[in-house]
């Protein structure tokens, strides 16, 4: 297997997130009940005349521009003649030699280096529906729902630079993460609005057959699935035998790759002109004006966050996962200028609990999170109560001064009644006072970890540590 090299092109498809279909009306939320979200024109009723959704175009524009593709002023759109259950027309709108733009990269860090990943073109068609196959008495049925049929779904094809499943996740998640910054897409695997095909060949100096990979449902499944397939060219090359152009169906559960059917050409879906659409003309001012409002993308807000903040690069990561994240670090920063202290803050507990509400929806204020960050560093908390605090602030959507009063959660930095707990502490625990007076160091530490836990943690440590070091040498003279 070294002797070869692997080629993998991908083909993504996004459902763009519109809140009606590309040509007509219909709502495309995701769920509604079956074939609720339908009207004559997504059912390809004859007679029907499609209307181009202007906020499809600009969201595929904007997306093509932050891939750095070419936007073609001429575009066209084209019929993919096929037959299929869950396409009523019959034909797909969709676009061939024409797309709406051209070219561009996507850049991947992989081992450290930098790759280009080239990008073969950016176009825009319409989804089709979905087929249902019933389940238990329904076994014998499929049922059809068109809610989905006429969403408009953009189709990035990247060039076949992609050497390694490694880079293929890499690729994908980055192109994400763009996509959801430009808030084009909302890119659920799950929910099937982002979709990746893979085309794959092996070959030693150029490329040999190529087989085309569907229903890789997951990031994880990609990898998987682009694994399993190199190995079984693999196999088949070194047995001498030869590898059949197909499209190949993914079996997550038996781990495996299975032949659906033989790889259609272009020329098998008889594309023409879509006669009932003009060709598309887009403007340089157009262009030039969704360009001005793009928002600052990943990679630029990444290198900004190291610079601006002087943020280590793991840091300005994690904050860069998420545009959300990002902003809300942000302005948390402005009301608590300490970048590097927030970073922990948020890059610790925080998104743990996000993770665990499963939404990026922050509900906390960043001003209570200044708020909170300010106590720490005054002293008034200690950073684990600073925790306690923060979860309470999660669960509660109450305000640090309000959880400090209702939980008394101020330290303890009254000398006065930390010193009674002090001689308390040591009384009952001789041994390791014992252990003190013996010369093991190591029995303050237990000492005050004693008297933390009296206190329920609210013990000042530094305090804590101050004190039982003078309670024992009050009591039984200097430490050896
Ligand atoms: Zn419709």
């Amino acid at each position: 297997m070294d002797s070869y090299k692997v080629y993998i092109g991908l083909e993504v498809h996004v459902e763009l997130s519109t809140q009606s279909k590309f040509f007509c009306g219909c709502k495309t939320k995701f769920g509604a009940t079956p074939n609720t979200q339908v009207c004559p024109v997504c059912l390809g009723f004859p007679g029907v005349l499609p209307v181009i959704n202007k906020k499809a175009l600009e969201y595929t524009i904007a997306c093509a521009l932050a891939l750095n593709s070419k936007i073609n002023e001429n575009s066209r759109f084209a019929r993919k003649n096929y037959y299929y259950p869950d396409l009523p027309k019959n034909f797909q709108i969709s676009q061939y030699e024409e797309p709406i733009a051209t070219g561009g990269w996507i850049d991947i860090e992989i081992n450290g280096q930098t790759k280009k990943i080239g990008i073969e073109r950016v176009h825009l068609e319409e989804d089709a529906g979905k087929l249902i196959h019933g389940e238990g008495e329904d076994a014998e049925w499929s049922f059809v729902d068109c809610n989905r049929a006429g969403i408009p779904l953009m189709e990035i094809v990247s060039c076949p630079e992609i050497n390694s499943p490694d880079e293929a996740y890499e690729y994908l998640t980055i192109l994400r993460r763009i996509l959801r910054y430009l808030g084009v897409s909302d890119c659920n695997m799950e929910e099937g609005s982002l979709r990746c095909d893979a085309n794959i060949s092996l070959g030693k100096a150029e490329m040999g057959t190529k087989t085309e990979i569907k229903n890789m449902n997951s990031f994880k499944e990609l990898r998987e699935g682009l694994k399993v397939e190199i190995q079984r060219q693999a196999n088949l090359l070194k047995k001498g035998e030869k590898i059949i152009q197909e499209t190949r169906f993914w079996d997550a559960k038996k781990k495996k790759t299975f032949s659906m059917r033989g790889k259609e050409e272009a020329h098998d879906y008889r594309y023409f002109p879509e006669p009932d659409l003009l060709p598309l003309y887009i403007d340089d001012n157009w262009t030039e004006r969704i360009k001005a409002n793009l928002p600052e993308l990943p990679q630029h807000r990444f290198d900004r966050f190291i610079h601006e903040y002087k943020l280590p690069s793991y840091d300005a990561g994690v904050l860069t996962e998420s545009r959300e994240i990002a902003d809300y670090f942000e302005r948390c920063v402005r009301l608590f200028p300490k970048p590097k202290m927030v970073s922990n803050w948020i890059m610790g507990d925080f998104m743990r609990l996000i993770k665990q509400e499963g939404e990026v929806k922050i509900k906390i204020h960043p001003a209570e999170v200044a708020d909170l960050l300010k106590e720490v560093e005054k002293g008034t908390l200690s950073t684990t109560l600073a925790k306690e605090v923060m979860e309470i602030m999660f669960k509660s959507g109450k305000g640090v001064t309000q959880i400090m009063e209702e939980k008394q959660l101020q330290q303890i930095t009254d000398k006065k009644s930390l010193e009674k707990a002090a001689k308390q502490v040591i009384e009952e625990n001789q041994k390791a006072v014992g252990d003190w007076q013996k010369g093991k160091s190591q029995a303050i530490k237990f000492l005050v970890g004693q008297l933390m836990k009296k206190t329920k943690g609210r013990a000042n440590p530094q305090l804590a540590n101050e004190l039982i070091e003078k309670k024992l040498k009050e009591l039984f003279g200097a430490s050896s």
